[in-house]
């Protein structure tokens, strides 16, 4: 299943989204369903403001507001917003925590990946120098061109040419090594697209060792598997980049770059609550970087084989119940790489089921309870992470209803 054909049917994406030229992933999934039964609210401002909710069969999609944060990470930003602490300070204690779970030499929480990305270019590019710092997106008399392998070019090198980098794309090896200059700043690979491009991972950092250039990773929706959280720092990459708000169940508006001590002092020297830099606007409250960790912590220290095995077994719940509707056709696949779960492919034949992908969509998303699933080329695709417990059962009965209200 291509992630490009996932995206072109999510009739969901702004306008933005789909102007990033559809290389957009479609954001993982969930650890585990949310457990507590939401407490009766003492206001419901879904209600007050006309607000759709739904079941997610979708996965961890941005614009589907990504995942559902762990209890545990409600907890701390409750709590945590009722003392004031420095941020510096917050970032230092939390950096450190999540360095060591991480194999980094150091850490801190960002406004997502994608921040995490523009102000890691940043310190690549300024180092400890406050001059340039308060230069940038001006890089006049620094170095100022990024590599970036032709497959990995799509929407997201966006967030490394915000501080004024220019990408240059090359294929190979013998490219990259031509391309390579006094202007040089970074290498920058994009982890899902790996298996498409000529450069692997290893060879990557090591070119950049060879070459004396620093390497960065942005592996935003990549785990599970859970090791991958540590497999890049150890590896040898100076700067790793993650959502928070993905598979981490952190707040969605959360991030980690982490990587090398001096790298990761210089992008925190463009980052907030530090002015005058690129990065002013891209603020994490303590709140969101102490949740951050928690998320952290607990997605670490989840059995994540149990939890893979009951996502198979959410799967087969809906897929035995559309199965029932003759001339429908199931698969499950695992993407490679991004959103690494599996996920349940259903399609029909088109003469026994008089229904289009579309229809089937908007049906599902109409009806009541309102359910997300997302599109590709032969039908629906479902990734059972964020349903919460019970709700698969919701899933299967809707998606028989509407196929055999199609079916002749
Ligand atoms: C989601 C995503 C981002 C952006 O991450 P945020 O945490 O939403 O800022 C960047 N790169 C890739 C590959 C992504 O999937």
């Amino acid at each position: 299943m291509k992630r490009r054909e996932v995206i072109k049917n999510l009739s969901l994406l702004p306008v933005t989204g789909a102007l990033l030229g559809g290389a957009l992933p479609l954001n993982s999934m969930l650890a585990a369903p949310a457990e507590a039964a939401a407490a009766k609210p003492k206001r419901d401002l879904f209600k007050e403001l006309g607000l759709r909710t739904f079941i997610n069969a979708a996965g961890t999609i941005t614009t589907l507001s990504g995942s559902l944060m762990y209890d545990e990470v409600i907890e701390v930003i409750n709590y945590s917003a009722k003392e004031f602490a420095t941020i510096n300070e917050v970032q230092d204690k939390v950096g450190a925590k999540i360095a060591a779970i991480c194999h980094a030499e150091a850490a801190y929480v960002t406004a997502g990946c994608w921040s995490a990305v523009v102000l890691g270019t940043a310190g690549v590019l300024t180092g400890m120098d406050g001059n340039k710092v308060g230069r940038l997106p001006n890089l006049e008399g620094m170095k100022s061109e990024v590599i970036v392998q032709k497959t990995h070019s799509s929407g997201y090198v966006h967030a490394v040419k915000n501080t004024g980098a220019k990408i240059v794309v090359i294929e190979t090896a013998e490219e990259l090594g031509k391309a390579v200059n006094e202007k040089t700043a970074m290498l920058w690979f994009l982890n899902y697209a790996g298996p498409e491009g000529k450069i692997s991972n290893e060879e990557w950092v090591t070119l950049g060792k060879k070459f004396g250039i620093p390497t960065m990773l942005d592996m935003a929706a990549d785990v599970p598997p859970v090791e991958n959280l540590w497999k890049y720092n150890d590896m040898g990459y100076d700067l790793v980049a993650i959502s928070g708000g993905k598979a981490l169940r952190g707040p969605q508006s959360a991030g980690i770059l982490m990587g090398k001590k001096n790298l990761i002092a210089a992008a925190r020297l463009n980052s907030p609550p530090a002015a005058g830099n690129i990065g002013r606007g891209m603020k994490v409250n303590k709140e969101e970087i102490l949740g951050m960790y928690v998320a952290l912590e607990k997605y670490v220290n989840t059995d994540h084989d149990k939890e893979w095995k009951m996502w198979e077994d959410l799967i087969s719940i809906i897929e035995n119940a559309a199965k029932k509707v003759d001339g429908v056709i199931t698969k499950v696949t695992v993407p490679p790489v991004c959103n690494h779960t599996p996920h349940l492919n259903i399609s029909w034949e088109i003469n026994k089921v008089k229904i289009s992908r579309g229809q089937l969509m908007s049906s599902l998303r109409n009806g009541d309870p309102s359910i997300e699933v997302q599109g590709n080329d032969n039908g629906i695709l479902l990734n059972v992470f964020m349903l919460k417990p019970g709700q698969e059962k919701i899933v299967a009965k809707r998606i028989l209803e509407e196929l055999t209200k199609a079916s002749v």
